[in-house]
């Protein structure tokens, strides 16, 4: 994209004049960015992936725990009992700098390229660079991306650095390792940073630093989990900072972001004062947060029982509204036996033993329909919906929906009792 505020112009000018990588910085990405690999096969033969040179090891099992020095290039190797024959890698490297106020973040992929016998073979290109103003404004230049399926290989060399308009995961780089001679703007150590990125990503965490004066207290007063969680998290910490204000005061040091975070979560649920430091700062976090999440669920089961309750005595009273005035009939040819259902459990006994849905449809609030259970000698058969505004039966089913041998009998049994029901209508 082309650079079109006065930011992006002024630094896509100065990204063009950066100097190339030097010799020793590659050199320092080349050594650090990847453990070089001894490669020992079955006969105890060690070959150094770095200089391709081989010797006959000696003690397998200190060599395997503790590394070998080539006696050839004087590398530290950890030794790999292995077959494999090539040991390919990617890494990302950063180099921190400064340029006319702005802190400079740049990234390069490196590649090694081992080979069994062989020299090591290295290459490395730049793919990303961050520029970031002292109050947090940014740009981001990059190569363009292609389709890959592996991230690594997302970037396309030989694609111009250029200004990118959205952010994307793939910008925020946390690189293997930094070169070491490292340029901060004052502003930086200003804000609490001290050269230890805390396996942050560089720019969320400089960005952070810079813009969101939380995020600077964070780091001064050593909340690290904290701030690793909050960076990593979709949190607002606006919605926590008067809880963690709490630990900040009394030097509490969150062990751990997350559960820190369900904790408070918990204790709001259950109404506890979040500025309260003898609940924001226990002991013992992980304890706390469990002994809240077993009363939280404790009482999330309790709500749910009692609007259940609510619910089925709500429905009860509609339904005896209703249908008060059928209660009490029944007819039997002899054999079979028909009855209205009496109540909402009554709807819920004959839902589970016939598997279907009288209940779970909620028949028992339908105006329209009048329920009743056919059984014979005791035993559920099938269940009855009658239609009060035709006096007919709309349905009748046997367990899991299933007709069953006595479905017309029901039918006309019922059929032939309609001015029963018809005169309690009226009644
Ligand atoms: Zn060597």
């Amino acid at each position: 994209m082309k650079p079109k505020t006065s930011i992006q112009k002024e630094v896509a000018r100065l990204n063009a004049r950066l100097p190339q990588i030097s010799e020793a910085q590659k050199r320092y990405a080349f050594r650090h960015c990847f453990e070089p690999i001894g490669r020992r096969s079955a006969d105890g033969r060690i070959v150094c992936t770095e200089c391709g040179q081989s010797w006959q090891g000696g003690g397998a099992l200190s060599e395997t725990l503790c590394g070998a020095r080539c006696p050839h290039c004087g590398t530290e190797l950890k030794i790999e009992n292995t077959r494999r024959r090539v040991f390919r890698e990617t890494a990302y490297y950063g180099i921190m700098t400064t340029r006319k106020g702005y802190q400079v973040l740049r990234f390069f992929l490196v590649k090694a390229n081992r080979r069994v016998g062989q020299p090591a073979a290295y290459h490395i290109y730049e793919v990303v660079s961050r520029w970031i103003a002292p109050d947090g404004r940014n740009v981001t230049l990059s190569r363009s991306r292609g389709i890959a399926f592996l991230y690594y290989d997302l970037w396309i060399e030989d694609s111009p650095m250029e200004v990118r308009r959205r952010n994307h995961r793939s910008y925020d780089i946390l690189p293997a390792c930094i070169y070491p001679r490292v340029r901060y703007i004052a502003e930086l150590k200003r804000n609490g940073f001290t050269g230890d990125f805390h396996r942050i990503p560089p720019f969320d965490l400089f960005t952070a630093i810079l813009s969101m004066p939380p995020y600077e207290t964070l780091l001064k007063a050593g909340q690290i989990p904290m701030l690793h969680y909050m960076l990593q998290s979709s949190a607002s910490i606006s919605e926590y900072w008067d809880a963690l204000k709490i630990c900040l005061r009394h030097g509490y040091i969150i062990p751990d972001g997350a559960v820190w975070r369900d904790y408070i979560d918990t204790l709001r649920y259950l109404g506890k004062d979040t500025r309260n430091a003898a609940y924001v700062c226990p002991e013992n976090l992980a304890d706390a947060h469990d002994r809240a999440v077993a009363k939280r669920k404790a009482r999330c089961e309790r709500e749910r029982l009692e609007e259940q309750r609510r619910t089925a005595l709500a429905a009860e009273s509609r339904y005896r509204e209703l249908k008060a005035g059928f209660f009490g009939l029944s007819f039997t040819d002899g054999i079979i036996s028909v009855r209205v259902l009496e109540s909402v459990q009554e709807f819920f006994e004959e839902g589970e033993a016939m598997h279907h849905c009288v209940f779970g449809n909620e028949y028992y609030l339908k105006p329209d329909s009048l329920v009743l259970s056919a059984t014979l000698d005791g035993k559920r058969i099938e269940t009855v919906e009658v239609a009060l505004s035709k006096l007919n039966v709309v349905q009748s089913r046997g367990a899991c929906n299933a007709d069953t041998e006595y479905h017309d009998r029901i039918i006309a049994l019922v059929n032939s009792n309609m001015p029963l029901i018809r005169k309690r209508i009226y009644a």
